[in-house]
């Protein structure tokens, strides 16, 4: 695992927590509530990756397919510049993709391969969220099959790519307050539960107090358990 690269998430306790940051080779699972700050941490990291080396970044580029209309320039340019980064040239460096549904998101993440075996400068790619239109399109238990067939298909493209190009991929799942409204449907199951059949890391964000929030550490293969506190500030994740 000693080729194994990190992204700093802003946050020295949520590095801490992912052994460092967020891996190259992996794909890290953040699920949660809405408004947990899955998507923040996704912009953060955008930014971060960034960075340096010495910043705890890869100098490279990120790929951000939107699936929920999420993603915000305006908030991508804060974090840059309250890191001293040019907003402007933080932005271009984020490929941002708007993904309006399952053959779509799919379709975007088959060409990626074309793309990043181009651009050895991307370092990150981003799905958020990797489970919204599927639960859309295949609601329903009689379609539960299927779905899963078909996002353990998209999974397991995600994580070749990570594999092979030595990149960071981070997905995000919502997660309901009360998974056991949603009883059948494996991507719901919060907890110890295994989500996919896709190696990865998987991340709990949940809320706490005013700006803070906790995340914590899921059947890591080789990270402990664990969890650490964080905050969404203005400009961004920290401590
Ligand atoms: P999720 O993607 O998990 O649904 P988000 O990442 O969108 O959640 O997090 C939303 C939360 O992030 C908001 O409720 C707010 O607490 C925080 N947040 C978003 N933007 C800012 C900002 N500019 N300054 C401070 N906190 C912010
Ligand atoms: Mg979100």
């Amino acid at each position: 695992r000693a080729s194994v690269k990190k992204i700093t998430t802003g946050s020295q306790a949520l590095d801490g927590l992912l052994g460092g940051g967020i891996e190259t080779r992996t794909m890290t699972e953040l699920f949660g509530e809405f408004g947990s700050g899955k998507t923040q941490i996704c912009h953060q990291v955008s930014v971060n990756v960034q960075l340096p080396s010495e910043k705890g970044g890869l100098s490279g580029k990120a790929l951000y397919i939107d699936t929920e209309g999420t993603f915000r320039t305006e908030r991508i340019k804060a974090m840059a510049s309250a890191l001293g980064l040019d907003p402007k040239e933080v932005l271009q460096n984020i490929m941002s993709i708007r993904a309006i549904n399952t053959d779509h998101q799919i379709a975007i993440v088959e060409e990626l391969q074309d793309i990043i075996s181009k651009d050895n400068t991307i370092k990150l790619v981003v799905v958020d969220s990797i489970t919204s239109h599927f639960r859309a399109e295949y609601s329903g238990r009689e379609n539960l099959a299927v779905r899963q067939q078909k996002l353990n298909r998209h999974l397991h493209q995600l994580v070749r790519l990570a594999e092979i190009y030595d990149l960071a991929v981070i997905v995000t799942n919502q997660v309901m307050a009360r998974p056991d409204m949603f009883y059948g449907d494996p991507t719901v199951a919060v907890g110890g539960h295994t989500l996919y059949h896709v190696p990865g890391i998987r991340v709990q964000i949940k809320k706490s107090r005013g700006n803070r929030r906790i995340a914590r550490m899921v059947d890591a293969p080789h990270l402990p358990e664990g969890e650490v506190v964080f905050s969404i500030t203005n400009t961004g994740i920290r401590d």
